[in-house]
């Protein structure tokens, strides 16, 4: 096991990272910017080391500093959380170079996954059913419009390297396709220095589910059952929960040990989750997630396993402490991803929070790295916390988490806690009944 493990990230996932080293016994160190010197989770370590100016790019992202960090203070592991150097393959490789463990998969795993035209190859050789589309990148023109004309439109073009919900551009018609294609390659290559782009079939009315996996690296795969992740403004995820009100037991076996048999197969270590769209039935492949997700805790709810120490376990050679028949789910769970942001325009609300109080009670949890006090600085992502909430089924769950709502108290910065508390009244979201769209179209009528 590791004597020492280094936290390469901030906010509540660095807290929610520390508090499983904390009870595995694993001294911890963080690293933090400039504007991070007040942060809980630097308050909470049993060490800190600042490693630059606030600028992302300049601390959280500086691998340089970071390693340099893991010397100094003789850390074994760096755990990166999610965002920032999660899914950096050169990153994984720079601390294996260092004798420094990545708890995560190997470089070469990530890169695979980071690629999603490399993704999407991969999946369909390891038996996972994909969205039909092109095979490759499309530069052609002429290759598009033969490829839409057979898949039928309308379809989305998207970037092999994109990521966050960024990159991608839907076509209904072959004059929407042309510009389509020009402008997706164009903005592709802006934002991520890549333009390749490949098409898919659009699809009207999925959801968005997605399976936790975890490979031991020694070709054992198991499952964590789904989380469904519809509930979405700009292709970024709102409200999660598990398991998804759509399926059935017996889908979700299935779904469940294909995934399984595929992280098997690759000789995956760590965890991932493998992206879904959902519709008639049917699954459709879109993404892998090489690391730890924000929704993890919805299936840590309902499995009762701590997926942060399995991560270390993993990681540090003790393989997973369950099989497969040993992971049963019980109840249902919802997460609320509360941000620092209007609920209405969606703007982002920096600045003290003057008053913080958390709701409590059976079923009940906040991940949060802020207090009441606490100013949140303008240069990061705006999310300052997380309620996850759960029940024995998934009507105690919204009765819970309704209840919940109204005991959180966020004074001195706007957030997204109304929109919460309408979203748990809404008749659609109590019956289950969304799409990838629902939010958005919801939101549209609000304004
Ligand atoms: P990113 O890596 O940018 O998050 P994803 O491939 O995971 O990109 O897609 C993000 C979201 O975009 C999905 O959750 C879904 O809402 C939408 N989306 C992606 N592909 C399709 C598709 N083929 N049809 C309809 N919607 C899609």
């Amino acid at each position: 096991m590791f004597q020492k493990i280094l936290i390469a990230n901030r906010g509540e996932i660095a807290l929610r990272v520390l508090r499983a080293c904390k009870e595995l016994g694993i001294q911890t160190v963080v690293v933090h910017s400039t504007a991070d010197a007040d942060a809980m989770h630097v308050r909470l370590a049993d060490e800190s080391v600042c490693i630059g100016p606030p600028p992302s790019r300049d601390s959280y992202l500086n691998i340089h500093q970071i390693v340099a960090a893991c010397e100094i203070t003789g850390a074994d592991a760096v755990h990166p959380g999610y965002g920032f150097l999660s899914e950096n393959a050169k990153f994984a490789d720079i601390l294996a170079a260092h004798n420094i463990t990545f708890i995560g998969p190997s470089g070469d795993h990530i890169r695979i996954m980071g690629d999603k035209i490399e993704a999407k190859r991969t999946a369909k050789r390891l038996g996972i059913p994909v969205v039909p589309g092109s095979d490759g990148a499309v530069t052609e023109e002429k290759d598009a419009k033969r490829i839409a004309a057979e898949i039928g439109y309308p379809v989305i073009i998207k970037a092999s390297a994109g990521g966050g919900g960024r990159g991608m551009k839907v076509a209904r018609s072959e004059a929407d396709l042309v510009v389509a294609l020009q402008t997706a390659r164009s903005e592709a290559g802006a934002a991520f220095g890549d333009d390749a782009v490949y098409i898919e079939k659009y699809l009207e009315k999925p959801r968005h589910i997605e399976v936790q996996v975890f490979g031991d690296g020694a070709g054992r795969g198991v499952h964590f059952g789904e989380r469904d992740c519809s509930l979405q403004r700009r292709h970024q995820k709102v409200w999660e929960e598990a398991p998804s009100p759509a399926l059935n037991a017996e889908e979700r076996a299935h779904i469940g040990g294909v995934c399984a048999r595929a992280i098997a197969d690759l000789g995956y270590s760590g965890a991932g989750t493998i992206e879904f769209l959902y519709e008639n039935g049917e699954f459709y492949f879109i993404e892998m997630n090489t690391r730890l997700q924000v929704e993890h805790p919805v299936t840590e709810a309902i499995a009762g396993i701590d997926l942060v120490h399995e991560q270390i376990r993993v990681a540090s050679g003790g393989g997973l402490s369950v099989r497969q028949e040993e992971i049963r789910f019980q109840g249902h769970a919802i997460e609320c991803r509360i941000n620092a942001e209007d609920p209405r325009t969606f703007t982002p609300s920096p600045g003290t929070i003057t008053h913080f109080h958390t709701p409590g009670g059976l079923g009940i949890r906040v991940d949060s790295g802020v207090y009441s006090g606490y100013k949140i600085p303008p240069y990061y992502d705006s999310l300052i916390g997380k309620l996850i909430v759960h029940g024995r089924n998934r009507v105690e769950c919204m009765m819970r988490l309704r209840r919940a709502l109204d005991e959180f108290v966020v004074d001195g910065i706007k957030t997204t806690l109304p929109l919460f508390r309408d979203l748990v009244g809404n008749p659609d979201i109590a019956n289950g009944e969304y799409d990838i769209h629902w939010l958005e179209k919801y939101l549209a009528k609000e304004d």
